[in-house]
């Protein structure tokens, strides 16, 4: 598969998972590892389900990708994922040797590859970073996530208040 191919392949199937999860009531973020042209790991936040901070989609596609490959060194693979790694994220992407990150929408608040911070850049092993992959797509799941999100709190806040805590973006 050429790049831009296989970037808007893999990119659907992060999207795929993103669906997943705010089908699940989680914020929607989904992510890949690639081998080249075949996926070596999925993952998707949960945070909310696992009451787990760590939950995060790219923690659990490395984590499948190092098992299925029995090895710490991803650095033959990319990783995708919807939306801009957080310092966590693109911190676990560059322990993993990864060898590109590619995401789609950027994240202002807590982007790591560019937005707050370049983290990528920062290190010895500086992964290749590109964004804006299928943006407009990966951003648009994210706001019809948190306009729900505000709509249920608005007529439910009984229900909310009783739930889980609060979500953040
Ligand atoms: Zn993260």
């Amino acid at each position: 598969m050429k790049a831009d191919d296989r970037n808007e392949t893999m990119m659907r199937e992060a999207l795929r998972l993103a669906r997943e999860a705010f089908d699940d009531g989680e914020t929607p973020v989904g992510a890949v590892v690639a081998l080249g042209d075949t996926v070596v790991g999925r993952g998707r936040n949960r945070r909310e389900k696992e009451r787990n901070a760590l939950a995060h989609a790219e923690i659990e596609a490395i984590d499948e990708a190092c098992r299925r490959l029995g090895g710490w060194r991803l650095w033959e693979c990319d990783l995708y994922v919807t939306l801009e790694p957080c310092p966590m994220c693109a911190g676990a992407a560059v322990n993993a040797r990864i060898k590109s990150i590619v995401f789609g929408a950027r994240d202002a608040k807590n982007g790591a590859c560019g937005s707050i911070l370049d983290l990528p850049a920062a290190t010895t092993h500086r992964p290749a970073v590109t964004g804006g992959v299928l943006e407009e797509e990966c951003a648009e799941i994210l706001t019809a996530f948190f306009r729900d999100l505000r709509e249920r709190r608005r007529t439910e806040p009984s229900a909310w208040t009783a739930a889980n805590g609060k979500t953040e973006q």
